[in-house]
């Protein structure tokens, strides 16, 4: 008998849980996720959320539901502490305080919001990294009525998707106002596109875009400060703003850094099996890996069916075959002709695939919904 330990109920905690549960006898082994949510969050849906589009229950469901009709314990609690030597992890939590024993565990934990790396920033800015943090973001939209509104990224931001898609969702939103002078929308960047989408070249496409939108888009503003009313950045830019909407900088979950296994952003180290550097039996996935690039949650699916596979072959006795690949693909919905689909291979660049229409909005609208229906 074999017991995995998931730490994490996001995409790539949930898919390793529904993967393990697939191939694995649940009479003979047993799987188990920790995260302190009781829910699942459909992060891709968030800028939908926050522009009033969809209600909170449309895109998150409950893990305890989902993870018993598959054969699956759910621990509410959260990671505390993993002690390699007698493979236990500590959690603390309304179900179990105390120590959990693994034979193989998963650190599928994602990232941290490391807000105190841009003063300001808890003061000052929303984000969209959760349901209430969007819907706070959501009451902003509805009062603003003229001015300018900054969204962007903050340096090791790694999400470039929903900063796109807010600021054509702005655009839309406030198309009127725009076309008289009123409002005005910035797009802002730490790094170059090409940087922000982990060296794709889909500038020229994504520039035009954001043009045929009204929307200025400026590059190379890490931003190192914001106070009321404007964004300072290390490289002396001053950016006047009435409606900011950032995200914060990305860090792997400093928890684990006693053991050796981070990077010096606290992102966990792994090989191509998805394997952790330096801790026997224990695989990470998802936004907590440290990879080049950025943080997207097809990765985080793929990651998991590695990891997964790889441990039921160690279980069955076999040596881990399974290998990631790690490239993007991705829609970045801007509802209309200027929707772009990208398929770029961030470790092999001659895999690039760029597409731009009518037709990617509502696809991705589609695969979500799917996906959501699929897993929930
Ligand atoms: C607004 C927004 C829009 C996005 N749009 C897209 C998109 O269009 N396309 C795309 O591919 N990706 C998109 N992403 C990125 C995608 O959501 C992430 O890459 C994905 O969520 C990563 O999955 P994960 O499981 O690694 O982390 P998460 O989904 O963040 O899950 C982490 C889990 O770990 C749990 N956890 C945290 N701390 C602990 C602890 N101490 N102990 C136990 N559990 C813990 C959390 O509660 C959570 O359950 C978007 C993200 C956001 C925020």
């Amino acid at each position: 008998m074999a017991n995995i330990l998931i730490l994490g109920g996001g995409f790539a905690g949930l898919v390793t849980a529904e993967r393990l549960a697939a191939t694995l006898d649940k009479t003979e082994h047993q799987i188990t996720l920790v995260a302190p949510n009781k829910n699942f969050t459909f992060y891709p849906a968030l800028v939908h959320l926050a522009f009033g589009e969809c209600e909170a229950s449309d895109v998150t469901f409950a893990l305890r539901t989902k993870l018993e009709t598959i054969g699956v314990r759910f621990i509410q609690g959260e990671f505390i502490r993993l002690d390699p030597q007698s493979r236990t992890v500590e959690i603390a939590g309304d179900d179990v305080s105390g120590e959990i024993a693994y034979d193989y565990v998963v650190l599928a934990m994602g990232r941290r919001l490391a807000t105190e790396h841009t003063p300001g920033f808890f003061e000052h800015a929303s984000h969209m990294l959760g349901v209430r943090a969007a819907e706070r973001f959501g009451e902003k939209i509805k009062k603003f009525t003229a001015g300018t509104i900054v969204v962007g990224s903050c340096p090791d931001g790694r999400l470039p998707v929903p900063v796109c898609e807010t600021a054509f969702a702005m655009a839309r939103r406030f198309e009127k106002q725009m076309q008289a002078g009123t409002v005005r929308i910035k797009v802002i960047f730490p790094e170059s596109l090409q940087s922000a989408f982990g060296g794709a070249t889909l500038h020229k496409e994504l520039e035009s875009a954001f043009l045929s939108h009204g929307i200025n888009v400026l590059y190379d503003v890490p931003i190192s400060e914001i106070t009321e009313g404007k964004i300072l950045s290390s490289a002396g830019h001053e950016i006047d703003y009435d409606l900011l909407m950032l995200i914060p900088p990305f860090r792997g979950p400093g928890t684990l850094s006693y053991l050796g296994i981070s990077d010096d952003h606290d992102f966990v180290k792994v090989d191509g099996h998805m394997y952790v550097h330096g801790l026997e039996n224990a695989y990470a996935v998802g936004d907590i890996v440290a990879f080049s690039g950025p943080k997207l949650a097809h990765m985080a699916v793929r990651q998991a069916d590695v990891a997964a596979a790889n441990i039921v072959a160690e279980i069955q006795g076999h040596a881990p075959q399974e290998e990631y690949y790690h490239e993007i693909s991705t829609v970045i919905d801007a509802r209309g002709a200027d929707s772009i689909f990208l398929h770029y291979g961030i470790w092999d660049d001659d895999m690039y695939r760029l597409k731009k229409g009518y037709f990617w909005g509502p696809a991705k609208d589609f695969h979500d919904r799917l996906w959501q229906v699929r897993h929930a």
